[in-house]
């Protein structure tokens, strides 16, 4: 006997009575994190009090919320308890750990990154039998460069681009790239202005306790000097327009692909992103030693092959599993 494990609109869990992540309305699910592709209409939800606080901001909805701290079990079925623990991804975003008396252990990690970031709680990487892990970026050229080099150069972007008398605007989402991205500005000493989606989710990290350097909701009137943060824009946005002189770069991931500058209609692109590169995939495989992984988003065919050539039982979940056909089977598109 095993975990069983089922994926139709999210991941399906018929012992425990639970979906994780599920990404239409259902009875019951957990959510790992407040991310817009992995919230819906739930009956009742179970997540960190991180979650629970930005998911009351952007999704309020009557529902049965089960907050849990971070490293304490809880029972949740019978036979079966759960642990969240941090998934370093954004603020409050949760990995699951379940544990069953007869089939062991399974940990669901939602969206995570090892390395620690600026506004979320470092990634813990507990031992699991089985592994239900996201793999976006799961292709061996996705590297990431330290993101302390990457904030460095955004840094002399905004600098440079201000000295020219020009407005620097940076492309992040809202919630989790910005803040980030608004903490690693601190030591340009350039003012900085939020888009107003981007402002609000900011409010609620300050009520959750984090602390940011100065900023304010943004003011085409009163631009010149500073910097601007905000959602993804397309050139022709109303925003945009707002900001008639302007250098735009979009804070992503995928930067890292050739011809990242026209995907995101943008002068510049700055490889820093929330997601776990493929080093740091493999790093946390190495780190919760499962016996079987299931692999999901981006090139999750792709990296259940690199597994299965390093000796673990591995199978994408979504998507069929063609063995060795050389499929591409990546994503794209959004990094958050
Ligand atoms: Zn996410």
């Amino acid at each position: 006997m095993s975990w069983d494990v089922q994926f139709r609109h999210g991941v399906w869990l018929p012992q425990a009575g639970w979906w994780l992540d599920a990404h239409r309305p259902v009875a019951r699910s957990f959510v790992s994190h407040a991310h817009s592709d992995h919230v819906a209409r739930h009956r009742e939800i179970l997540c960190s009090a991180g979650t629970a606080r930005l998911m009351r901001a952007r999704l309020p909805a009557a529902r049965v919320e089960h907050v849990l701290p971070f490293g304490q079990p809880e029972r949740l079925a019978a036979a079966i308890t759960v642990t969240l623990h941090p998934a370093g991804h954004i603020f409050g975003s949760a990995q699951c750990l379940l544990a069953h008396d007869r089939h062991g252990t399974l940990l669901y990690t939602g969206d995570f990154k090892l390395r620690p970031g600026l506004s979320a709680e470092p990634c813990a990487t507990p031992p699991a039998d089985v592994l239900i892990m996201e793999t976006t970026f799961g292709r061996p050229g996705y590297v990431f460069p330290p993101a302390e080099s990457v904030l460095a150069d955004i840094a002399e972007f905004c600098r440079q681009t201000v000295a020219d008398g020009t407005t620097p605007v940076l492309f992040g989402y809202s919630l989790g790239k910005s803040q980030e991205l608004l903490q690693g500005l601190a030591s340009a000493q350039l003012p900085v202005m939020l888009h107003p989606q981007t402002y609000k989710l900011t409010r609620v990290y300050e009520e959750l306790g984090l602390k940011f350097p100065p900023y304010r909701v943004f003011d085409a009137a009163e631009i010149a000097g500073h910097v601007v943060i905000c959602p993804p824009q397309s050139g022709r946005s109303v925003f945009l327009q707002g900001i008639p002189r302007r250098r735009t770069a979009a804070v992503t991931g995928w930067a890292l692909d050739a011809g990242a500058v026209y995907r995101y209609q943008c002068d510049v692109v700055f490889p820093l992103s929330d997601h776990a590169d493929f080093p740091g995939l493999l790093a946390f495989v190495d780190r919760v030693r499962p016996r079987l992984v299931y692999t999901l988003h981006g090139f999750a065919q792709e990296f259940a092959r690199t597994l299965r050539a390093r000796g673990f039982e591995a199978w994408a979940l979504g998507a069929p599993n063609q063995l060795d056909l050389g499929l591409a089977d990546g994503s794209g598109g959004i990094d958050r």
